[in-house]
């Protein structure tokens, strides 16, 4: 998945829908959300941690993101 940007310069952070949150949460991954990309073994409550697919530290684990809401409405 590419990474976007806004009209600021700054990355678009991505959205999740509830059921791929779920997913991650029963198989402790987590998502980019520079990139959107999966990372494994991803604790639920990870924040900010270092992507291996961009090299962002736009990592959360899957509690985290549902919790600062981004999931798709
Ligand atoms: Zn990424």
């Amino acid at each position: 998945m590419a990474i976007e940007y806004g009209k600021s310069g700054k990355i678009v952070a991505k959205r999740f829908t509830l059921e791929e949150i779920e997913q991650a949460s029963e198989n402790m991954t987590g998502f980019c959300r520079a990139c959107g990309e999966e990372a494994a073994c991803c604790e639920p409550d990870a924040r900010n941690y270092k992507c291996e697919a961009c090299g962002a530290r736009q990592m959360f684990g899957a509690e985290e993101l549902f919790l600062m809401g981004a999931v798709k409405a």
